[in-house]
């Protein structure tokens, strides 16, 4: 008979971020069931991602007394000093993806023609199962377009061209983005501390 599978709550109310990381984890976790996570949400206070990804595992590990593992996530624009970074899920003030992105479109757009459009898309991925807590990073380069392109993806991902690609992030497959993305990479190496702790 083989054992029944360990519960880890995936600590987000994202749908689209459920959904990319379903796919990202998905047969990489045998003998893992990943659960959704329906508990109060925490305050979101630290100053980075890496931090706030810890907030949000450690909350869901308390509430349900199960290993938790969470993500914070968004985009930074080099030359708006790593705006929005952090605040990226609020920047326009109300957690609405459209008006956060017409936003971005219109602060990248008053730099200028010829700004430095460079930016990145960062995401902290946390564990925390007890006393036991780990963050890992993955960064994901490119540039902010003049305006958004392509129907796929969530959130920036239509004003994000990333480098080495000749479309958007809107314009690409689930495959393709999940080769590639910030949130492949830091769940990819996370993974592998899940395998090991649990
Ligand atoms: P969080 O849910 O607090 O981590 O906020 C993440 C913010 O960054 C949201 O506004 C997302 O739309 C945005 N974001 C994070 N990852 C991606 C991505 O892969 N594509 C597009 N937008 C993203």
């Amino acid at each position: 008979m083989s054992a029944a599978p360990v519960k880890v709550v995936l600590a987000t109310h994202n749908p689209h971020k459920v959904e990319e990381l379903r796919r990202i984890l998905g047969d990489r976790l045998a003998g893992i069931e990943l659960i959704g996570y329906d508990g109060p949400e925490p305050v979101e206070d630290g100053a980075t991602f890496e931090e706030n990804a810890l907030i949000k595992a450690r909350a869901a590990a308390l509430f349900t007394g199960l290993p938790a593992i969470a993500d914070d996530s968004g985009i930074s624009v080099d030359a708006l000093g790593g705006a929005p970074g952090i605040h990226s899920a609020r920047y326009a003030g109300n957690r609405d993806d459209a008006e956060n992105l017409e936003l971005l479109l219109t602060n990248v757009a008053a730099l200028g023609a010829g700004a430095d459009r460079s930016a990145h898309f960062t995401c902290a991925a946390a564990l925390v199962d007890g006393d036991f807590e780990h963050v890992e990073l993955g960064i994901w380069p490119g540039k902010v377009l003049a305006e958004a392109v392509g129907g796929g993806g969530f959130g920036y991902d239509p004003i994000f061209q990333p480098t080495g690609s000749a479309i958007s992030a809107a314009e690409m497959t689930a495959d393709e983005k999940d080769a590639v993305s910030h949130r492949a990479l830091a769940f990819g190496q996370l993974i592998r501390v899940i395998q090991d702790r649990i």
